[in-house]
């Protein structure tokens, strides 16, 4: 069984672990603390602006076997790219092997989830050589069943007891085994899951995610001129942000870990004196954090509004109205709602072919007074815990904005308190983020 000391995973992305030079630096992060026993690589990413990640040309070898094209224009650069971190770095095991073993399966037209996970499968093997670590081929220890479904327990269970020696361990992240043997990927951006997976398997004490950034930030910087970091943030908080937009680490990487509280922290391989961000279940609202975590959103949304007296008393009228969406498989995103009346806000793209066919539903099934559709809105989310409680919040909020002039569309606090959402027009999109990063931020 597990023993009693301190253990962290760690996953370092592709920029992480692009060259020689990348692999050097996660060395010397993994000897810098023992607990950090087990390590979770990506394939090698850009080592520089324009550069291809490896996972892409794998992809692009998928491709050309398909379409009869030549193979060696991209595996020539995938063999490239291994090359040269094995020799830079005098390793030792057979990569030229491993390479003709892929490179004659991708010929005999192995599929698009087979040729992306070899980059993982690849960096595996060199990191483990560099470390002088075990390698554990992922592909014997995270399961998809016979849908091609992420397995969890089975996935847990052995997991837990093929790792459970302690012995620091290389596991490549992004793909597993389904049960007849084929190799099965996750959605690109996969191996932050499987980081989480192995933390949740080995009980870990931290998952530390390691990437090129120094976690997250409250705003999007290309909105926000240099906004300041988040340095800690509940996996709610994070998930109300990532919904909205802001994005470092895979959706659902948090599901595992936050299922068993485990708490990770975002680090950069390039500065790992920064302290990151902190990831977890619960935080207390301190008096010196913040009162806001963060601030994100989404352009290109239809808000379509349903007005009828006496709706609160008609039993079904909801119902009704989400129904029409969802026989266009429309999915809301938001619906406020008053005493007598409910706004359903979706995606511009996903309503603007069906239109006509759902205006005409709502007027024949539900006989509104009124039917209003709003077109390009934006949706913010001011996201904070405790912010919804604290109160004052709200008014600084909208007084901001009213100070900037924006006329506010659409409010919608949601019951999880701890976000409070406005929808303005598009065009003011910018302008609203940069005017509450201003009222709380400075
Ligand atoms: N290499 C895969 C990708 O580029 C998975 C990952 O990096 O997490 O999507």
């Amino acid at each position: 069984m597990f023993s009693n000391h301190k253990c962290i995973v760690t996953k370092f992305g592709g920029s992480s672990l692009a060259d020689a030079a990348q692999f050097r630096k996660v060395r010397d992060i993994l000897m810098r603390d023992p607990a950090r026993r087990y390590v979770v690589p990506s394939a090698p990413g850009r080592r520089f602006d324009g550069d291809t990640k490896v996972t892409d040309l794998l992809y692009a070898c998928h491709r050309a076997v398909r379409n009869g094209e030549d193979l060696e224009v991209p595996f020539s650069q995938v063999r490239a790219r291994y090359e040269e971190i094995h020799r830079e770095l005098g390793l030792s095991i057979d990569l030229d092997s491993e390479l003709n073993h892929i490179h004659d399966k991708m010929l005999s037209g192995a599929d698009a989830d087979y040729c992306a996970s070899r980059g993982e499968y690849l960096n595996g093997l060199l990191l483990a050589d560099f470390l002088s670590w075990r390698f554990m081929d992922a592909a014997k220890v995270v399961f998809f069943d016979d849908a091609s479904n992420f397995d969890s327990e089975k996935t847990n269970v052995v997991m837990m007891a093929l790792l459970a020696d302690d012995t620091p361990t290389v596991i490549p992240g992004f793909y597993g085994v389904c049960p007849s043997g084929r190799i099965h990927t996750f959605s690109r951006g996969g191996s932050d899951i499987t980081g989480a997976i192995v933390a949740r398997a080995v009980r870990a004490e931290t998952y530390e995610n390691w990437t090129d950034v120094s976690g997250f930030l409250m705003a999007d910087p290309r909105i926000v001129e240099h906004p300041q970091e988040i340095s800690r943030i509940t996996y709610a908080e994070l998930r109300e942000l990532s919904y909205m937009g802001a994005s470092v680490l895979h959706e659902d990487a948090m599901f595992p870990v936050h299922k068993v509280g485990i708490p990770t922290v975002i680090r950069n391989t390039n500065h790992p004196e920064d302290e990151g961000t902190l990831i977890s279940l619960a935080l207390p609202a301190l008096p010196t954090e913040p009162t806001i975590t963060g601030i994100a959103g989404h352009k290109g949304f239809s808000v379509v509004a349903v007005e009828k007296a006496m709706m609160n008393s008609e039993i079904g009228f909801g119902r009704k109205v989400l129904q029409i969406f969802e026989e266009c498989g429309i999915s809301f995103e938001h619906m406020p709602s008053g005493i007598d009346s409910l706004s359903v806000v979706v995606s511009g793209e996903a309503f603007a072919p069906h239109r006509e066919e759902i205006v005409g539903k709502i007027a024949e099934i539900c006989e509104p007074d009124a039917l209003t559709i709003h077109d390009n809105m934006s949706i913010i989310a001011t996201v904070g815990r405790g912010m919804v409680s604290n109160c004052g919040t709200a008014a600084r909020l909208f007084s901001a904005m009213s100070r900037a002039g924006i006329n506010v569309r659409m409010i919608d606090q949601g019951s999880s308190e701890l976000s409070i959402i406005v929808g303005v027009d598009d065009q003011d999109f910018e302008r609203t983020i940069r005017a509450i990063y201003q009222e709380f931020v400075g």
